[in-house]
């Protein structure tokens, strides 16, 4: 296992995104939605960089079963417990890979009469895309590595380390 990305890098990004978003966010009381697991690590930070209303929902999905490899088929494991008609909604994701996940929500969530939805990850594979994805908040592109660390697991394990790692085959 070799550290990528040092934990000062990662609270600098999330400083820079949360910027961003205040300029866009700032009176909108926007739902900022986690995809469970992976991305509770970085919503936990990015929230206390956000000094205005908003509110905080989850969505489990599954397209990983367990190990490294993508199902390439999404399923919703929890559903969301929020209406998000007429609400101002920003996806947080950790990673966006082939980007099956993420197209998926976002056609769930369009289907919903939002105002608007957007997404936020913190980092990005574009060499491995599949589906076509506008990450309108970006933290840093990564190399086509299996990563894990700061919310990011294999197998259940080191979602808790502060840094992310390339996990060596
Ligand atoms: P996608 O549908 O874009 O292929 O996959 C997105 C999901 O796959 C992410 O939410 C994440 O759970 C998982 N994933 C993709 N790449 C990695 C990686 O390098 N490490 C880990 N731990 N998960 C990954
Ligand atoms: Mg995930």
């Amino acid at each position: 296992m070799h550290r990528l990305v040092p934990r000062a890098e990662i609270a600098s990004a999330v400083k820079r995104l949360a910027g961003e978003i205040a300029g866009d966010y700032r009176d909108k009381e926007p739902l900022l939605l986690g995809i469970l697991k992976g991305s509770f690590v970085f919503l936990a930070d990015l929230v206390r960089e956000l000094d205005f209303p908003l509110e905080v929902e989850f969505i489990r999905l599954s397209s990983y079963g367990s190990g490294r490899r993508s199902s390439g088929h999404v399923r919703v494991v929890q559903g969301l417990r929020t209406s998000v008609r007429g609400r101002h909604v920003l996806v947080v994701e950790d990673i966006i890979d082939t980007g099956i996940t993420v197209a998926f929500l976002l056609d769930y969530l369009r289907k919903k009469k939002p105002a608007s939805v957007r997404l936020c990850a913190l980092t990005d594979k574009p060499s491995r895309r599949q589906v076509p994805v506008k990450i309108d908040y970006l933290g840093f592109s990564v190399p086509d590595r299996f990563l894990v660390g700061y919310g990011l697991d294999c197998d259940e394990k080191y979602r808790n380390l502060p840094d992310i790692h390339v996990l060596e085959d």
